[in-house]
């Protein structure tokens, strides 16, 4: 632990409403206590419909770190069915805004930061009200803030939609954005989304810094292009600090106690892990087609199972819990017997932690969500990116084509049997797989080596919290 420059700091962090939000802000203030001496409240965001899966999450918290649920904020009257998510998001934080405001001000002494995720970015405004510094985790990686922080000058310069343009999208230094490939909030910018986001990315500029989950060897281009490119440092005044990976620890559960022993009987590197994140659910169609392309991959397999829908979030739990229980009627007829001796599947929501650093696993056929792509770095294990929505088509761009770490399907939108019978295979018994693999390892050894003491990950913590310290003294 290095707490030279951070004794006695106390920091404030808001949490954006679900598990995909609140995981991250909870470990950056385990990290923050652990390694840094850090005292951290950790205020979360709720709605009357907080997913019910942050029920089956169990945080560990650090003794320096405090969970507090602000009371739930009510948007129902200016949400509609066909309001974004994103514009959900923001609209919950300014509603909060009162709330949060009030949690800090009741605080004594006061934290001397606020953090706030990209949804929170007007919350800013109440460290300014309090002499407190403010900083933005965007806990995701360095090419996504980039976008974000450039998208202002993206929308004085390109005409008509992004996802019509022929060519793609400049960040001064950076990987291109292709026009496919764009976060959902930038699909359609007569949408209020597309205003939100933008809104945020001129916020994050105003803040003390933005800190971002990844490390300098995961996202050498654009950090390079943040430090030496003109027009771009021009634009991205704040300084952009990488203080990741960040992950979640395991968690034993003892529901998971069958899953664990049968993957215990399985060679090394030998099952993919496959899952969606918190809320990726599939359509019929596209189960049908996984089911059938991991049944003709002969691979082994652990999948979390969820039941079809083309929403977002499935309430709906149903029995299942290995190949033993009857089918549900959405899978393949006969599915479960022909792959009982190689598949496990999981209702759900399985601990996907645990799951991952189990020798057993040799690959993750993932989303590309962000805290799910550095759970499986940090464990070496290569990733077929599947991207469903929000910044994942980027995430998972940039797995396949920068970091080099993940192999890409073809998406036709649905992907196909034989399509998904070839990445499984490729990835678990061909060469392209074993070079993914070797990167992967590569990438986590510098990972670790990035939040030693004396790491690059670790120095930037020290770096922000060192200017926390001093400001205070202002
Ligand atoms: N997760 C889990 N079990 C599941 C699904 C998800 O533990 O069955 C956790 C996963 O380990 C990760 C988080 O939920 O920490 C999902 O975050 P991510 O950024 O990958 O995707 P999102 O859910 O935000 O789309």
């Amino acid at each position: 632990m290095d707490t030279s420059s951070s004794c006695n700091l106390h920091v404030a962090i808001v949490s954006s409403p679900g598990v995909g939000h609140l995981i991250p802000a909870v470990v950056l203030g385990n990290r923050l206590a652990a390694h840094h001496g850090v005292r951290v409240v950790v205020f979360q965001v709720t709605t009357e419909a907080s997913p019910p899966e942050s029920k089956l999450l169990k945080l560990p918290l650090h003794q320096l770190v405090e969970l507090v649920e602000l009371p739930p904020v009510d948007i129902s009257h200016l949400v509609g069915p066909t309001t974004q998510v994103v514009t959900q998001l923001c609209l919950m934080l300014r509603h909060a805004r009162p709330l949060a405001s009030s949690a800090v001000a009741a605080m004594d002494p006061r934290p001397a930061a606020l953090v706030v995720d990209h949804f929170g970015t007007e919350l800013l405004s109440i460290a300014a009200e309090f002499g407190m510094a403010k900083y933005v985790y965007v806990p995701s990686n360095a090419w996504f803030a980039a976008l974000t922080l450039y998208l202002p000058v993206l929308d004085q310069q390109v005409e008509g939609q992004y996802v019509d343009q022929t060519e793609p999208l400049e960040i001064p230094g950076c990987k291109p954005v292709r026009p496919e490939d764009v976060v959902d909030p930038m699909l359609d910018r007569n949408d209020q989304q597309y205003d939100e986001y933008v809104k945020m990315g001129l916020a994050m500029a105003s803040s003390d810094g933005i800190l971002i989950n990844s490390w300098e060897d995961l996202d050498h281009k654009t950090l390079q292009a943040l430090r030496k490119n003109e027009t771009l440092k021009s634009v991205i005044k704040t300084p952009v600090l990488l203080v990741g990976p960040l992950t979640r620890p395991v968690e034993p559960d003892g529901q998971n106690i069958k899953l664990m022993s049968w993957l215990d009987r399985q060679p090394n590197e030998s099952v993919v892990f496959v899952s969606f994140g918190s809320g990726g659910v599939l359509p019929q169609a596209q189960i049908t087609e996984l089911a059938w392309g991991l049944e003709l991959s002969q691979q082994r397999f652990v999948w979390v199972v969820r039941r079809p829908t083309d929403g977002r979030v499935d309430d709906a739990f149903f029995a299942l819990s290995d190949g033993t229980d009857e089918a549900p009627t959405f899978l393949p007829n006969g599915f479960m017997g022909r792959v009982q001796n190689v598949g496990f599947l999981v209702p759900k929501w399985a601990q996907q932690v645990q799951i991952l650093t189990h020798p057993a696993i040799g690959g993750f056929l993932s989303h590309c969500g962000w805290n799910s792509t550095l759970e499986s770095i940090t464990n070496g294990v290569p990733i077929i990116a599947w991207p469903l929505y929000a910044e994942q088509k980027m995430n998972a761009t940039f797995l396949a084509e920068e970091a080099g770490v993940a192999l890409r399907p073809r998406a036709a939108p649905v992907v196909g049997r034989a399509e998904i019978e070839r990445s499984v295979r490729t990835l678990m018994e061909g060469e392209d797989g074993k070079s993914l693999r070797e990167k992967v390892k590569q990438l986590k050894m510098s990972g670790n080596e990035a939040l030693k003491v004396g790491g690059s990950s670790h120095n930037s913590m020290c770096e922000v919290l060192a200017k926390i310290a001093s400001s205070k003294g202002q």
